[in-house]
């Protein structure tokens, strides 16, 4: 019987039924691992974005994991309690800040740090009292233009915070829209952004792209805060180097188990639409998962699956339980084997090509039907 690790209250919990072969193994130590490379890599602290339920991996597993993190960035005030509420006690970031005055009150409450990006926010704050200072990160919009204000408008909000009592400016902050190396010019042009202005405070601007070229510590100083995510579980975020040539190591490896084999016959086709057809007689295997799971329903035929120790092919459309495996090539392949869709063997970041995605979502589209366990003890 394999236990669970602690999961958000909807997902998984330890008196949850293990019996169905399909998991995401998380190697904690790992996860410290690259969260220390990001450390390295920072000239100050290092928050650990663990928001969306730690990209997939457990929300609250992972501030447990990253226990001596020099804090946490989550998206959502819901998010941040449910690590204060599972006794979490390191600073906590929330990067949209609060969507109501009721927000403001819970980050006063509980110790969390706010995101400010909109005038709005500060006139919801300005609703109640609050009974303890909120430090709150302003947010400039260096070129992404999605949230945040502009450099020379951020002066009158600087203004309003240092107006009001209750409020402390912990840092400015910006977040890339091109700190992956697809364009160095408009990374450039935000970095020059962010130099337009003298700012009180230091800044916190690095995401893990950033953290990684080192491209805007232009912009940092040993008061910085440095706001790494994806690198944290193993996926490169970088278009030209992979995650073991970044020294990251693989966080989770999703694994299954073979639930039938039959034999198929040159000229047959296999799966709905009949997308794949068998070129000679051959076997396929059938494996315990699909989107129902998060695994891509966008994989091709001919995307990698690991059976035991076999690099073999997906044979037709993925289902919602169950995938389909050419293992012709392969005698020993038996029921029961198993099975690993990306991890260890297989680099997450090539599944994401093949599928026109990119790692964060396959990670986040796992469902609580998977199961995480821990890879170590
Ligand atoms: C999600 C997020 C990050 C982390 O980005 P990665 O590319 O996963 O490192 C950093 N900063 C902000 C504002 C974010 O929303």
């Amino acid at each position: 019987m394999i236990s669970t690790v602690s999961q958000t209250a909807s997902a998984a919990t330890s008196k949850q039924l293990t019996t169905r072969p399909t998991y995401a193994r998380i190697n904690w130590a790992n996860l410290r691992s690259n969260y220390q490379i990001a450390k390295a890599q920072a000239p100050g602290a290092a928050y650990a974005v663990i928001k969306a339920n730690g990209y997939g991996h457990g929300i609250v597993a992972c501030a447990r994991a990253l226990g001596e993190a020099d804090g946490f960035a989550v998206a959502c005030v819901d998010e941040a309690m449910a690590l204060r509420q599972a006794g979490i006690k390191r600073p906590v970031v929330v990067l949209q800040g609060a969507y109501c005055s009721k927000e403001w009150q819970l980050a006063s409450d509980n110790d969390l740090q706010l995101v400010v990006q909109h005038p709005q926010q500060l006139q919801q704050r300005a609703e109640l009292v609050l009974p303890n200072p909120v430090a709150v990160w302003l947010k400039i919009n260096s070129g992404m233009n999605r949230v945040g204000v502009r450099a020379d408008e951020a002066q009158a909000l600087i203004d309003l915070i240092d107006a009001d009592e209750q409020l402390q400016l912990r840092l400015v902050m910006t977040h890339f829209a091109d700190a992956d190396q697809g364009s160095d010019a408009a990374l450039a042009d935000a970095i020059q952004v962010m130099q337009s202005q003298s700012w009180p405070v230091p800044l916190s601007v690095s995401n893990s792209a950033a953290t990684l070229t080192g491209l805007a510590s232009v912009l940092e100083t040993s008061d910085s805060v440095s706001r790494p995510g994806i690198l944290l579980y193993g996926s490169s975020p970088l278009l030209n180097q992979s995650a073991a040539e970044l020294g990251l190591k693989t966080v989770m490896t999703l694994t299954s188990q073979v639930i039938h084999i039959h034999t198929i016959k040159a000229g047959e086709k296999v799966g709905y639409g009949g997308d794949w057809t068998a070129e000679k007689d051959g076997r396929i295997a059938v494996v315990a998962i699909g989107y129902g799971d998060g695994y891509p329903r966008q994989a091709p035929n001919g995307t990698p699956v690991m059976i035991n120790g076999h690099r073999c092919a997906l044979a037709g459309r993925v289902s919602m339980d169950m995938i389909t495996v050419d293992i012709s090539a392969h005698d020993d392949i038996q029921i029961g084997d198993a099975v690993e869709l990306w991890g260890e063997q297989i680099d997450v970041d090539d599944i994401a090509a093949r599928c026109n995605t990119i790692a964060y979502e396959l990670f986040c589209q796992l469902t609580p039907r998977v199961k995480r366990i821990a890879a170590e003890g």
